[in-house]
């Protein structure tokens, strides 16, 4: 262990030393630079090179050593990219070359990053290995929306689920009468595709067409667009809006409370909040 000078936090914290011959995954989270945790920032300060997927936003790449290569290995649906197996086997071989390898993800590296995957190659392959957890796009991206993922009033549950498969179709082993029945919040990950299909079953399985529905694109970014819709509407709604991934499909009773809580708007109204709180305004005191 040794300390790393050149990551300023007043504290005389001991950082993990990169070894040469070691891979880092590390979540970079959801967009905003300031999102990145301490650990993921010492690795970037420490690695020989990064190898980061298509979600890794290029100010955050910009903190590596200088003359640090940085190389993209991104998988994004629809459009040409490398193969899971070419991915890991890169991070192994530039591991054996004995560099300290930074495989940068978007989000959290084991929330349906494929990190696992990754790491388990390494095991395999007799590569040593760190995990740096991040803040995921699912719970981060959408406290940016305003968007609790729980709240007492609304659930005691949440699920957070992939709306495709590996092979890019809707994914076919989720219960959905399980989730519509007991799980009030519903957070979907690569859902814009499919989301016409799984709303259908949502309803299908008993949710309301009329349940609040949150679609939140580039979420903690500059760009971050919202689009509140319903259950029955939302496949519509995000087709006419023209809405691209990648973005976040909340579903659920906590999505009304971003009138209140959506921060980046600024203080709400106060008729908003007692709408929002379930209360006349004479209860307001
Ligand atoms: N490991 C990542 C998820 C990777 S899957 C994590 O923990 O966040 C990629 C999907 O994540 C995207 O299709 C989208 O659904 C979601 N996602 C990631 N970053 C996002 C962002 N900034 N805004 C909206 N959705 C995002």
């Amino acid at each position: 262990m040794r300390t790393i000078h050149d990551i300023d936090t007043g504290t005389d914290m001991v950082w993990p030393e990169f070894l040469p011959g070691w891979v880092w995954l590390a979540g970079a989270g959801p967009g905003d630079p300031g999102l990145v945790t301490l650990h993921a920032l010492s690795a970037l300060k420490q690695a020989d090179v990064v190898v980061y997927d298509a979600l890794v936003d290029s100010r955050i790449l910009g903190w590596v050593r200088t003359g640090v290569p940085t190389e993209y290995a991104g998988k994004r649906g629809g459009k040409p990219s490398p193969k899971q197996r070419d991915i890991s086997l890169r991070l192994i071989e530039l591991a054996r070359e004995g560099k300290r390898v930074l495989r940068l993800k978007g989000g959290d590296p084991f929330v349906f990053g494929r990190g696992g995957e990754e790491a388990l190659s390494l095991a395999e392959a007799g590569v040593p290995f760190r995990i740096i957890p991040g803040v995921t796009a699912g719970v981060g991206g959408l406290a940016y929306a305003g968007i609790p993922v729980t709240h007492r009033d609304v659930n005691q549950a949440v699920t957070f689920l992939t709306g495709h498969d590996q092979n890019g179709l809707a994914p076919s082993r989720i219960d959905w009468d399980a989730i519509a029945k007991g799980s009030p919040v519903i957070v979907m990950y690569m859902a814009v595709k499919h989301l016409d299909h799984i709303a259908r079953r949502l309803m299908a399985a008993g949710r309301s067409p009329d349940e609040p529905v949150a679609v939140v694109c580039d979420a903690s970014l500059p760009t971050q667009r919202v689009l509140e819709t319903t259950l029955g509407e939302a496949a519509d709604d995000v087709e006419t809006e023209g809405i691209t991934p990648p973005a976040l499909i909340c579903v659920g009773g906590v999505v009304p409370l971003r009138r209140v809580l959506d921060w980046q708007a600024g203080a709400p109204a106060p008729q908003d909040v007692f709408r929002a709180l379930g209360r006349g305004s004479r209860d307001a005191g």
